[in-house]
């Protein structure tokens, strides 16, 4: 019974997680909405069409935002478990941000030792790439992004340390806020999807983050027992 009731209690939690998905996505595309209407209106000035189009441009960029910290590597049937290779799938979010961290001038350093554990490839992504993201946002020109992966008796722990512009105690307490965003385009939505596919994986985390020093965010799941 015990059993039957966490795998409730995690479907819960996808199902929550893709309503709020939905709820998230809807917001920006109902202004986008109003605003077209409002370029449909005979009398409306060049200037003022100009300024709606760039509302509405705008909030669809916000939509596309909302749809990378959620759905990056969205397939159907996301709930199916599998075998991880942590370090193969670590790899492949890193391949993914390689671009993305040139755009800041930043060099991701990875030292990944193999290891295997359940879970959804899907979620996994998603999960470190939010992590990872944000570190190479927090780093200037010139800085680097770690990501260690390391196995030791039953967990493997993942750590992504960054020597970039850290969080005060007001900003790490607020760390996984649902709308917490210290950045002018953020969505805040990409740390709390990352706790809640942690959570999901049944893993644990923690966080270390000292202002202008950097960020370390420490990730363990259970090994796969052979
Ligand atoms: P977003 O990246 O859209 O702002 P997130 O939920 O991913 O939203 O992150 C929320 C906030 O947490 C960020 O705006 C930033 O203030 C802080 N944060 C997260 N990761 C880091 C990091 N590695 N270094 C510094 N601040 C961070
Ligand atoms: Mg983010």
């Amino acid at each position: 019974i015990r059993s039957k009731a966490i795998k409730l209690e995690k479907m819960e939690v996808v199902s929550q997680l893709a309503a709020s998905i939905s709820h998230e996505i809807r917001n920006p595309l109902t202004v986008v909405k109003g605003f077209m209407q409002l370029m449909k209106a005979k009398d409306i000035s060049a200037e003022t069409k100009e300024q709606y189009m760039n509302i509405a441009l705008e909030e669809l960029n916000r939509a596309c935002m909302i749809i990378d910290d959620y759905l990056t590597f969205a397939k159907p049937f996301p709930e199916k478990i599998e075998t991880l290779h942590v370090e193969r799938e670590l790899e492949k979010v890193i391949d993914m941000l390689r671009p993305f961290a040139n755009m800041y001038g930043v060099q991701i350093v990875a030292t990944l030792m193999p290891a295997t554990m359940e879970g959804n490839a899907q979620y996994f992504r998603q999960c470190f790439l939010n992590i990872i993201k944000n570190g190479i946002e927090a780093t200037t020109n010139g800085g680097k992004v770690y990501v260690d992966a390391h196995a030791d008796g039953k967990t493997v722990t993942i750590v992504v340390r960054d020597e970039g512009e850290g969080m005060t105690k007001e900003q790490l307490a607020r760390f996984g806020e649902p709308y917490f965003s210290t950045k002018e385009k953020g969505t805040g939505l990409g740390a709390m999807v990352s706790i809640r596919i942690i959570e999901m994986m049944n893993g644990t985390w923690r966080i270390q983050s000292e202002k202008g020093r950097g960020t370390t965010m420490t990730v363990s799941f259970s090994l796969l027992e052979k």
